[in-house]
């Protein structure tokens, strides 16, 4: 069938609309109407080409949508479900079946590869030649065939013009303070710590509240953002650009060091501030992309942790609708960092992102 689809024709080129031709399901594989998406900054990445996809491409990871049709051997979606399409996998590696698909040995081909593990693509132009996938899902389209196993079922009156979030952003961050960090298990509260008020960042912010952490300390350059941070949940902000040393900010909240922090901005300095300000316990997860090589590391850890992080060690299977459960009751109220943009304004959400007006955009396929 024909879609309308968002596509990049080369590295650095702006989204252009195109009919595109999308195949049947295959049999483990489903069709789904694509209601929204949210954008993060990997699509940027790959559209710009620091994430070195193929092209021509249609991207998109946090697509949320209504099932249309579904592959002969799935058993767990149906015509008319609701779900969020998130990450792929193999589903079969030894890391997949002990851990989940995060875990993937093949993690990078099947998201970033251009096409499923087989070499399949379900994207075709009118002219027959074969378009890549991202996430093996593609979500800036108006329809998008992904496998169920990536999937999730959610409710069919959550809102699904917020749900793609869920997906990426919003999973990231909360499975860094829950699946990696597992604050929820704390017998005490804990100093948190946050570098980085974007979506993963705000994400990983409401989570900790969630799991009880004390102080919660947000670090950004924006007095906007700080201000929803508080909002959202921090009991202290800090503008790095308003103070002297950044060290001595965040000590002077935590003397001690901080026992959980998460660096979300890719800002070497703020990475290496966390690492430095850590407990000798402390827990520290690198969840921006700074290069490590740019790092000018403490010459010892001592006790302390250092983790990098991908999709926030999540299964979103069960994790998404979790989430959306803690959301309808109030305590993960991500909407309040969504700022939504009709499909035809694909090329403004990275703009307005880089400017530092929004936090999270969200592509809304039928405007
Ligand atoms: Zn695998
Ligand atoms: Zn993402």
């Amino acid at each position: 069938m024909k879609i309308k689809a968002a596509v990049v024709e080369e590295h650095g080129a702006p989204f252009t609309f195109k009919e595109l031709e999308i195949a049947d399901p295959r049999e483990d594989e489903i069709l789904v109407r694509v209601v929204s998406s949210g954008l993060c900054g990997t699509d940027e990445h790959a559209r710009l080409g620091h994430i070195p996809v193929r092209t021509p491409i249609v991207l998109g990871h946090e697509g949320a949508g209504i099932v249309e049709k579904v592959g002969s051997a799935v058993t767990d979606i149906a015509v008319g479900d609701h779900v969020v399409m998130s990450f792929g996998a193999c589903f079969e590696c030894k890391h997949c079946e002990e851990m989940g698909p995060y875990a993937c040995d093949d993690w990078k081909k099947v998201n970033f590869g251009g096409r499923m593990l087989d070499g399949y693509t379900p994207l075709k132009t009118e002219d027959g030649e074969e378009v890549n996938d991202f996430f093996a899902q593609s979500s800036c389209a108006t329809y998008a065939v992904c496998k169920a196993n990536q999937a999730a079922v959610i409710d069919p009156d959550f809102d699904l013009e917020i749900a793609g979030p869920l997906a990426c952003g919003i999973q990231t961050g909360c499975g860094i303070v829950m699946n990696t960090l597992k604050m929820q298990e704390n017998p005490s509260p804990q100093s948190f710590a946050v570098y980085g008020c974007g979506s993963v960042g705000m994400a990983a912010l409401m989570a900790a509240k969630i799991c009880g952490a004390d102080p919660i300390i947000a670090i950004g350059g924006s007095e906007k953002k700080l201000a929803l941070a508080k909002e959202l949940g921090a009991t202290h902000v800090i503008n790095r650009k308003e103070v002297d040393n950044l060290e001595e900010a965040v000590r002077a909240i935590c003397p001690q060091g901080v026992e959980n922090a998460v660096e979300t901005s890719g800002n070497a300095t703020m990475a290496l501030t966390m690492l430095h300000t850590g407990s000798f316990l402390g827990k520290c997860v690198n969840a921006g992309a700074s290069r490590l090589d740019s790092w000018h590391f403490p010459s010892e850890l001592g006790s302390k942790s250092l983790y990098g992080v991908s999709m926030g060690w999540s299964n979103p299977k069960t994790f998404i609708p979790y989430l959306a459960e803690l959301y309808k009751e109030g305590k993960l109220p991500y909407d309040k960092i969504i700022t939504k943009f009709p499909f035809s304004e694909i090329n403004e959400v990275a703009k307005a992102s880089a400017a530092g007006e929004i936090i999270k955009g969200v592509i809304i396929m039928d405007k």
